[in-house]
């Protein structure tokens, strides 16, 4: 892709936009950004890109910016429906991802991670399992630094592992993975999709570009992805939790197996500190990956006995008197909750609520009645889902995330699980999930 020379606009500078320009301008582009939050909110990317001659826009998208381009690349976060967007797209002006646009310059084979939920968890241990291999693998996009700062450096990578959203999805033209992963499809983002639908068709993009060479690896127990099957044609491996596969990963709970062209091989699952079923579900596809990668067995069952999970996801932060207390912030839609509640058999009170997405809340009914001792509701979202799941079980409002946290150590006794896992976004309360982990964390720490 031939940058020099060429009229680009960067739209959003928050981190990617500031690599994405800096990117951008190192290529020898003439290089605009255009930001909605006035210039004192964006310190950081002042003081980065001052001085570099990008012209720069602050608070608010002017029309005439975007349709004066060639190229126009969207930060992760900024929606392509907006006016100034849809106007130059109408008048012809190549709109594309950052993932799009470091596409091009990276020469080495690409491992894509996504899924509404596990993606982090999942790119984490492809990249630890190719690491224990020896191999020099890169791990970036969504998780860790964009994938504008991993171009141009095959002495540094020979591989890369990208988690990438469904946003980035949108605005691809050639991004061609040598190994996709799709994890699950479940409702998400309905605030910012038109419909259910479009976020589908967001997500399986992932495997437009790949052909009978490449490799999907595919979850078989959602129903989701299992109806776009047929648009994939990469070589496709399955994985299971439920069904013996002739091809694939599947597990018993206690070992995961792995039968790729009629042999078996078995990876014990006794000392792995991941819980939770839906981690069973990420080590499946990221061992697939590594091991079609060219990763050792013993690599592999290495880090499934060290890899820890990460911070805001099912983290086990204190137990008091026979209550152990979990901070799942990052549960920020139904089908994570969903999976946090199927992974304890105690009962749980569920701290739940923030900004509301607008979800269907039907998959939480059952569950909730059958697990969820008491429900505490936080934040904007609370009136709907009391209506929606107080029925279900004794429901409470909280204030705030101490009174939640309080309420729930009241309600408590031993052999119970306190879980806070939103369904929701934190935004209404929170600069973000891992501030509202933290609060919540540090409230527990009080008790
Ligand atoms: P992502 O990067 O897709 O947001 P994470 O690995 O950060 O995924 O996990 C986000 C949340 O989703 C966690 O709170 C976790 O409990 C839940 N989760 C993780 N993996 C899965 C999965 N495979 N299926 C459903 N929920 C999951």
């Amino acid at each position: 892709m031939e940058l020099r020379g060429k009229k680009v606009l960067v739209v959003g500078l928050a981190r990617t936009g500031i690599a994405t320009a800096k990117f951008l301008k190192a290529k020898g582009s003439l290089v605009t950004t255009t930001e909605m939050q006035p210039k004192e909110e964006m310190k950081a990317a002042t003081q980065e890109l001052n001085g570099m001659g990008i012209s720069m826009e602050w608070g608010g998208h002017q029309i005439e910016t975007f349709l004066n381009q060639d190229v126009i690349v969207v930060s992760p976060g900024v929606d392509l429906n907006i006016k100034p967007m849809q106007r130059a797209i109408e008048q012809g002006v190549r709109v594309i991802s950052e993932i799009e646009l470091a596409y091009p310059f990276i020469d080495v084979p690409i491992i894509a991670v996504t899924g509404t939920n596990g993606k982090t968890t999942t790119a984490l241990l492809i990249g630890e399992m190719l690491k224990e291999e020896g191999k020099r693998v890169g791990v970036g996009g969504n998780v860790g630094e964009p994938l504008v700062l991993f171009t141009d450096a095959k002495d540094r990578w020979e591989v890369l592992v990208v988690e990438i959203s469904s946003f980035q999805l949108e605005a691809i033209e050639d991004f061609r993975p040598r190994i996709s992963i799709l994890l699950n499809i479940t409702e998400d983002h309905l605030d910012r999709y038109a419909c259910y639908e479009d976020y589908i068709e967001a997500k399986v993009r992932i495997f437009a570009n790949q052909n009978s060479g490449d490799l999907a690896i595919l979850n078989q127990d959602d129903p989701i992805v299992m109806q776009h099957r047929e648009k994939v044609r990469a070589k496709k491996v399955l994985f299971s939790l439920r069904e013996k596969l002739d091809e694939g990963a599947f597990s018993n709970g206690q070992s995961i197996f792995l039968r790729l062209e009629g042999k078996v091989e078995e990876y014990s699952l006794s000392q792995t500190p991941l819980k939770g079923i839906h981690n069973v579900e990420n080590m499946m596809a990221a061992l697939t990956a590594a091991r079609m990668f060219g990763c050792s067995k013993k690599a592999i069952q290495d880090v499934l006995n060290r890899f820890k999970g990460l911070e805001h996801r099912l983290e086990l932060v204190r137990e008091i008197e026979g209550v152990r207390f979990y901070n799942d912030s990052k549960g920020t839609n139904v089908g994570s909750v969903v999976k946090s509640l199927q992974s304890f058999s105690e009962p749980v009170i569920l701290i739940a609520g923030g900004k509301d997405k607008n979800g269907d809340l039907s998959p939480l009914k059952e569950l909730v009645r059958e697990r969820v001792k008491h429900l505490i509701l936080l934040g904007e979202a609370k009136e709907r889902m009391a209506r929606e799941l107080g029925g279900q079980t004794d429901t409470v409002a909280a204030q705030n995330m101490e009174e939640a946290v309080l309420l729930a150590h009241q309600k408590s006794q031993g052999g119970d699980v306190v879980l806070l896992s939103p369904a929701c976004s934190s935004f209404d309360m929170f600069k973000d999930y891992k501030e509202r982990g933290k609060v919540f964390k540090e409230a527990v720490k009080r008790l």
